[in-house]
């Protein structure tokens, strides 16, 4: 049998390598290689991908969309941040870009989201804007953070980093926040080939102000008119973007195709993240809990298949985040979900018989 990988972009490219060729060559050849037709278009399909009403500016990447947001909300030095601490790092990175302070909000065992019971407990006057991350292409329940915010001063912004395609309640990840973030990273439900990302909002004041952070804080050159920094998106991207995208809809559907196919075939007793309520998920990850996850781990690696742990190290107890203040014990179901969470292949062309195999090696290996 052959190696089961957790992630093969080849695959997909040998699909599509005509339409990228020609779109690469097309730029390549339109004398103009930064923020051009190709990233205009794009930030527009990806406007109409996530329903109308809002606009979209293309960024460097995932932790940029997020920095940005964050500075175009004004959200600086002595401010607080609520966010998790079971998401990538870059969440964190690009609150600390600003100069802000990050606040952890412990998650809920069974979906892995932020714990919306806990979430007032985390808010001080210094709190600015909370940052929710939609893990795995799960979806928080952004309504319940607005009621819980009530009247005080604080924005969200969602990490939709993982939640291309998810929605809750009908509503897509990344419209229902004051801005949200999405990366291009080429792993996620929409990749690159190379880094990109992008900031959403509804808001055309924060819209603006996005634009003009990504690029010197320009509206015209050579002029600033507020500081900023560089974070364009280049056209050879955004051209591939362009190409992908197109295909995003029907790669949601793969995947949730195969995550159907794993809910049926792995043993009942098998625990999963669960999906939050009224949520349609978009599976980035398909991501189970098992008791002697290394145990498990290694024996699927001994018979052929990859898998990863998203994540292993919870943040607060990084070295580089030490100086927070959180010991160990501070976030508990952060910690033992980090110590359980096993994420299983999953990949639009992942065939379905690899989702048979993966299924009962897994069975077999917990039995
Ligand atoms: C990938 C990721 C990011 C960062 O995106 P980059 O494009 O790699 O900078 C941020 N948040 C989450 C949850 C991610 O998975």
């Amino acid at each position: 049998m052959n190696r089961i990988p957790m992630f093969d972009y080849l695959v997909q490219y040998h699909k599509i390598e005509s339409d990228i060729l020609a779109a690469v060559s097309r730029v390549l050849n339109s004398g103009r290689l930064v923020l051009g037709n190709e990233v205009r278009a794009f930030e527009g399909a990806f406007v109409d991908f996530l329903g109308g009403g809002g606009s979209a500016v293309g960024v460097n990447s995932g932790t940029d969309a997020l920095a940005i947001a964050l500075m175009a909300l004004g959200v600086g030095p002595g401010d607080e941040v609520v966010t998790v601490a079971n998401t990538a790092v870059p969440t964190v990175s690009a609150i600390r870009m600003t100069g802000a302070i990050p606040v952890f909000c412990d998650v809920d065992a069974s979906t892995a989201l932020m714990d919306l019971e806990q979430l007032a407990y985390c808010f001080s006057l210094k709190t600015k804007a909370v940052i929710p991350v939609h893990l795995f292409g799960n979806v928080v329940d952004v309504e319940r953070i607005r009621s819980i915010i009530g009247n005080r001063d604080i924005r969200i912004i969602e990490d939709c980093a993982q939640a291309h395609g998810a929605q809750l309640r009908g509503q897509p990840a990344g419209t229902m926040g004051d801005a949200s973030a999405f990366s291009f990273y080429p792993t996620k439900n929409l990749g690159a080939f190379g880094d990109a990302g992008l900031c959403y909002s509804n808001d055309t004041g924060l819209v603006k102000e996005m634009r003009r952070i990504r690029m010197y804080g320009f509206d015209d050159a050579y002029y600033s008119e507020r500081e900023g920094i560089n974070s364009r998106m280049d056209e050879i991207q955004a051209a591939v973007l362009n190409v992908k995208l197109a295909r995003l809809g029907d790669n949601l559907e793969k995947r949730r195709k195969l995550a159907g196919r794993y809910n049926q075939l792995l043993d009942p007793a098998i625990e999963r993240i669960k999906p939050g309520e009224y949520v349609d998920h978009a599976y980035h990850l398909y991501v189970i809990k098992v008791d002697e996850r290394d145990r498990v781990r290694k024996e699927l690696t001994r018979q052929g298949v990859d898998t990863g742990v998203h994540y292993p190290f919870p943040i607060h107890l990084m070295r580089a985040y030490r100086f927070l203040g959180y010991g160990e014990g501070t976030l508990s179901n952060t910690e033992t979900l980090a110590k359980k969470i096993l994420s299983l292949p999953m990949y639009p062309e992942l065939p379905p018989e690899s989702v048979e195999n993966v299924s009962a090696l897994v069975n077999r290996a917990m039995a």
